[in-house]
């Protein structure tokens, strides 16, 4: 005898060993502080949870390491231009985003924003990323709030066009290469509407972009093996006439080289779609070219899903929305949020059932 294995059997051996290597294990994620779940008397890995997301300054050393002896990786969740954060704009007025009114741009709900070429803001956000990075050995920064100030969360989105400060009218000039014709800033932007529109577009798309940028390579420089995530609209391209990527300045194409993780947030019900939009949205963002599905590529996509009752989400219904979450060629998923999940028996017996199923 030549061989203890035929050559058939030893081909087929080494194809199921290369599939398995294929194979990373699904991120059944949650979002926000476990503390709720924890409260419960449950254990992350009992319920098949392998990673948590929560705001980077809800991580203390006694979270990080519960979770990590719980079996999971731990994600920050970094609000990247939220101007209420560290109450920014109230005490730097000039951070605040101008209108095409020259006026500032009114709060839109719960949210504002903030003027992104505000050099004095890049630096506080900067410094703060360094600074939880250096503070946990973490698994991954998500990005959240990467867009220029709207609100997007609401049944009634709010739209606006901002901002014409001077800071971001002179970056847009040198970056256009053009001067923006005009006295006063409603001058300068009905300028910009009627002779430039699709230029200024694309520079505040490259605005988002540089932001990415900046952040990754802090991440990466800190943290070389984190991973960088982003919160995003679940708007597709063409929504309400391109608006992600006109208004908010939100453009996946161009993000893609600086994002590995793509989390859509699909508030199926928030936004009055069924459940099935979750599926629709995944499928879409799946078509991407560049999506990638095997261990180590990426970007890949781990959709945000929605447990929270406003309004009220059956357990049946989040069942379905997770499910649809890890489909398509989406390589994990989270939940907002893992309170919603904790107050109710029967979202936590769907979470373990769920989680544990692809736990295996
Ligand atoms: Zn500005």
């Amino acid at each position: 005898m030549k061989s203890c294995f035929p050559i058939p059997i030893l081909a087929l051996v080494l194809a199921a060993s290369a599939q398995a290597q294929d194979k990373a294990p699904v991120i059944r994620g949650t979002y926000a502080h476990p503390k709720a779940f924890w409260d419960t008397g449950a254990r992350l890995d009992d319920y098949g949870v392998n990673a948590v997301f929560i705001h980077g300054s809800g991580i203390d050393e006694a979270t990080f390491t519960r979770a990590k002896e719980e079996g999971c990786k731990v994600f920050a969740e970094f609000p990247t231009l939220n101007g209420k954060y560290g109450k920014y704009v109230e005490n730097h007025p000039d951070a605040h985003p101008i209108d095409d009114s020259g006026n500032p741009a009114p709060p839109a709900t719960w949210f504002l924003g903030v003027c992104p070429t505000h050099a004095g803001f890049r630096q506080f956000r900067m410094d703060d990323l360094r600074a939880l990075l250096e503070r946990h050995d973490l698994d991954g920064i998500w990005m959240d709030y990467t867009h220029w100030h709207a609100q997007f969360e609401d049944p009634y989105p709010v739209l606006l066009k901002t901002c014409f400060n001077d800071s971001c009218l002179a970056a847009f000039e040198e970056w256009a290469g053009l001067e923006v014709q005009g006295e006063t800033v409603p001058e300068k932007a009905k300028w910009i509407f009627a002779n430039a529109a699709k230029k200024w577009e694309d520079w505040r798309v490259h605005v988002i972009v540089d932001w990415a940028k900046e952040i990754r390579s802090i991440v990466k420089e800190i943290r070389p093996n984190a991973l960088v995530g982003i919160y995003h609209t679940a708007w597709k391209d063409e929504d309400l006439s391109g608006v992600r990527r006109r208004c908010l300045g939100l453009d996946f194409d161009a993000l893609a080289p600086y994002v590995d993780v793509f989390s859509p947030m699909i508030y199926h019900g928030r936004s009055g779609k069924s459940p099935e939009y979750v599926k629709e949205f995944v499928d879409y963002l799946g078509a991407k070219p560049w999506v990638k599905t095997a261990p180590g590529a990426y970007p890949q996509i781990w959709p945000i899903v929605q447990a929270h009752d406003d309004p009220r989400v059956s357990p049946e219904e989040f069942e379905q929305v997770l499910n649809y979450g890890l489909g398509g060629k989406s390589t994990g998923v989270m939940m907002f949020t893992l309170g919603s999940v904790a107050q109710d028996a029967g979202k936590m017996e769907v979470m373990k059932r769920v989680y544990l199923q692809h736990a295996r």
